[in-house]
């Protein structure tokens, strides 16, 4: 009880705003098959730490300031919104932070970088040979002894850690449904929410992930890394492959058409890096009648719309 008060206190001291709402989508799609769909809006919880992203790094940060630690390593691409919320959140909190970037962007730093650097961050830029490192034992051990007594997070925020924190929007639900949809990159949002389904029995209620990188199999295999093998017997799961629109951050007009219109028709926006991509797939799936008949489908908007810059 203690630790659940401590942590809606950090959350409430950097303004998150928990639960998320949850709200009906109203749409004019062909539903052949009568689907209900409500969407979990976490991209309200803040304006600038993209909705899963607090999720997932509640507990190491809460950890953290336990801890006494004083320095947050993690790692990511230039565009990274996971970068961009922990510089957030360690700024708030008096942390310092390191991030170690994929690529060399000293001369041309995008928004999120130069937002970072804003918030005191240190940024080290690397190749694409030491970046692939960023898992290894040897190469952390490393880190650690550069950086005494700081925690390192690995990239995405995706841990076993992450998994109670994302386990809370479950625990947020008032509606029961037979299928949650969300987008994947790393895959921490979908282990955690599969760990949890597992783990308070809920069985019935198939979860989607909607990859938004070309990466068949490699993110069923991150996904199942993060996962214990001791889970069983989980949830129904898998990841669609039909809906990436040629890898992550791409955005082809079609995509970007589908976007701008979705969000002129609804109370909020979607951009074309993950939700662009989830409601796009919903609606396709939708009018192919690929879902159950009268089936409630919840649909995760996981944020990240600084990253439309
Ligand atoms: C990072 C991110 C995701 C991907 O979540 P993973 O846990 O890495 O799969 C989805 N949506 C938004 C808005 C994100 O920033």
């Amino acid at each position: 009880m203690a630790v659940i008060q401590q942590r809606l206190h950090l959350g409430h001291q950097l303004g998150m705003k928990l639960p998320s709402p949850e709200q009906p989508l109203r749409f004019n799609w062909h539903n052949p098959n009568n689907v209900s769909l409500t969407v979990k809006r976490d991209d309200l919880i803040h304006p600038v730490v993209s909705g899963n992203k607090w999720r997932k790094l509640s507990h190491a940060l809460e950890d953290a300031l336990k801890l006494g630690a004083n320095k947050i390593v993690s790692f990511g691409g230039g565009y990274s919104n996971h970068l961009h919320a922990l510089g957030y959140c360690c700024q708030a909190l008096g942390l310092d932070f390191t991030a170690i970037i994929r690529g060399d962007y000293s001369n041309n730093l995008t928004p999120m970088l130069t937002d970072l650097l804003a918030w005191g961050a240190s940024l080290e830029f690397v190749n694409k040979q030491s970046y692939k490192q960023r898992s290894d034992a040897d190469y952390l051990q490393q880190l650690q002894s550069r950086f005494p007594g700081a925690i390192i997070i690995p990239e995405g925020g995706s841990q076993q850690q992450a998994f109670s924190g994302v386990g809370e929007l479950v625990e947020e639900l008032n509606g029961d449904y037979q299928q949650i949809m969300l987008p994947v990159a790393s895959g921490g949002t979908l282990a955690g929410l599969i760990a949890t389904l597992a783990q308070v029995e809920q069985l019935q209620t198939a979860l989607t992930g909607i990859a938004v990188l070309k990466g068949e199999n490699y993110l069923e295999g991150l996904v199942e890394g993060l996962l214990s093998n001791s889970l069983q017997p989980a949830p129904d799961w898998s990841i669609d492959h039909r809906f990436h629109f040629g890898g992550y951050a791409k955005c082809p007009q079609p995509l970007l058409d589908f976007c701008q219109q979705f969000s002129q028709q609804q109370n909020f926006a979607i951009e074309p890096v993950y939700s662009g991509k989830v409601f796009y797939a919903l609606k396709t799936m939708l009018e192919n009648a690929e879902m159950p008949a009268n089936s409630r489908v919840l649909v995760i908007h996981t944020g990240g719309l600084q990253g439309n810059r």
